[in-house]
């Protein structure tokens, strides 16, 4: 059994956020790590659903009570919730530093899973939407993504919201949603000015999943679980009240792309970091006990390589991201920074547990160890929430301002 390793936090945090982050680690050593296995050989454990909707599938009522219990009690349930709601109001480098100690298990913590821009919630929307959400009595889905509307959401999105008796009526198919099957309701984006598209012309509207216009299809199976998680989902005359649209008419593009910037950009810094550590700890674990040729693997310079490789990526992917998330605290536009955030962590999570499989061998591929579910996961990072070639953009846009 692997613990987090000692080695795994350089950077100076503030005393309060050291001790939240020790506690996040004795969490993930005590209560998570020892559910790994059972965890992993489940059927019911599946890329895209919040936390709390894996834990309840996968584990006995018991169990996924007692997590959820250890969640509450510590407070690690509430950590990205903001202080009006009832969160400690972590600055954004605490929150990435205790996510890194979380993401060390594949056994997710059940928490409070809040987009950010569900703060956006105004009048009754708070008590229907957004406090449900952080007590965990509902769960969300985001819709961006369409057949032919991928990368350039903005140019390219065909699903339509118009005016009809004081309604919207939304009309449209989207395409790789997460947790639409599950979900409570859907944070959906809209076209409601084609002229203006995403320069004050595509709306976000809460769509409660009950609603008789959302119908989802069957998952699309990738290689990220055994059910699918991901859903083509058609919206056929289905109608939203005034009531349900989040923020202002008009400006769903800007509220999706704050989404992304917190939710699928900087957070992918800690989300690969932690998975990242671990692998290079169970990497030289195995690298001393490993035999061959009347040697320990460790002491072969090819296999030292690959340990300095993976070493090299995390420390300098947890420079730049903690170095971000104190720039964000600062108050600065860190758009295009999470940006190079989501592309390193991607790229280098990908390659950090490339270098794990390789030198765990045979071993390296198995489903008993977490590392190719790691992998796939990193993998799947460069695609998921942007491309890295999206990214690039983003990053050459300030570049060649
Ligand atoms: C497991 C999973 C979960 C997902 N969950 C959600 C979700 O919950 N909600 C949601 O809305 N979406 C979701 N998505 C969709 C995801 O965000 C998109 O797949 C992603 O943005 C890429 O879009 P695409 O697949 O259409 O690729 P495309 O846009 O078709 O791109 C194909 C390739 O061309 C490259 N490319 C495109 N344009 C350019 C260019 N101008 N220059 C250079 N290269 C370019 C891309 O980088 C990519 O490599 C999910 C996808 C997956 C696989």
């Amino acid at each position: 059994m692997h613990a987090p390793h000692p080695d795994s936090q350089h950077f100076k945090l503030p005393p309060d956020v050291q001790e939240f982050c020790d506690m996040a680690k004795r969490v993930v050593r005590d209560e998570l790590l020892p559910l790994e296995q059972q965890f992993m050989s489940s059927p019911n454990q599946a890329y895209g659903q919040p936390e709390i909707m894996m834990i309840r599938r996968v584990f006995p009522g018991a169990v996924a009570e007692r997590l959820e219990k250890i969640s509450r009690d510590t407070g690690l349930w509430y950590m990205m919730v903001p202080e009006e709601y009832g969160g400690p109001g972590l600055s954004m480098l605490a929150q990435v530093a205790v996510m890194e100690q979380l993401m060390y298990s594949a056994v997710p913590l059940p928490m409070a899973s809040v987009g950010n821009i569900l703060y956006e919630c105004k009048g009754d929307q708070i008590e229907r939407f957004l406090k449900p959400v952080i007590a965990g009595a509902k769960t969300t889905a985001f819709g961006q993504t369409e057949p032919n509307a991928g990368s350039d959401p903005g140019g390219m999105m065909q699903t339509r919201a118009v005016r009809r008796n004081a309604k919207w009526v939304i009309n449209g198919t989207k395409m790789w949603m997460s947790n639409a099957d599950d979900c409570d309701f859907v944070m959906l984006q809209a076209v409601t000015d084609p002229e203006k598209r995403q320069r004050g012309g595509i709306t976000m509207f809460l769509v409660d999943r009950k609603n008789p216009g959302m119908k989802v299809r069957a998952g699309i199976p990738t290689w990220l679980g055994t059910t699918p998680k991901q859903h083509i989902v058609d919206f056929e005359d289905c109608e939203v009240p005034d009531e349900d649209v989040l923020g202002e008419v008009g400006k769903g593009f800007t509220l999706g792309q704050q989404w992304l910037t917190i939710h699928d950009r900087l957070l992918r810094g800690p989300y690969a970091l932690g998975k990242m550590q671990r692998a290079l700890d169970m990497s030289v674990d195995w690298a001393k006990q490993r035999v061959t040729f009347g040697k320990p693997l460790s002491e072969r310079q090819a296999i030292q390589w690959h340990l300095v490789d993976m070493y090299v990526d995390i420390q300098a992917l947890r420079s730049m991201t903690y170095e971000m998330a104190a720039r964000a605290d600062s108050g600065e536009d860190v758009r295009t920074e999470a940006a190079l955030i989501k592309l390193c962590a991607g790229e280098w999570g990908a390659r950090c547990l490339d270098h794990a499989i390789q030198v765990h061998g045979a071993m390296g591929e198995t489903l008993e160890l977490p590392l190719s579910m790691f992998y796939r996961y990193l993998r799947h990072a460069q695609i998921g929430g942007g491309t890295n070639e999206i990214q690039k953009m983003l990053i050459a846009r300030k570049l060649l301002k």
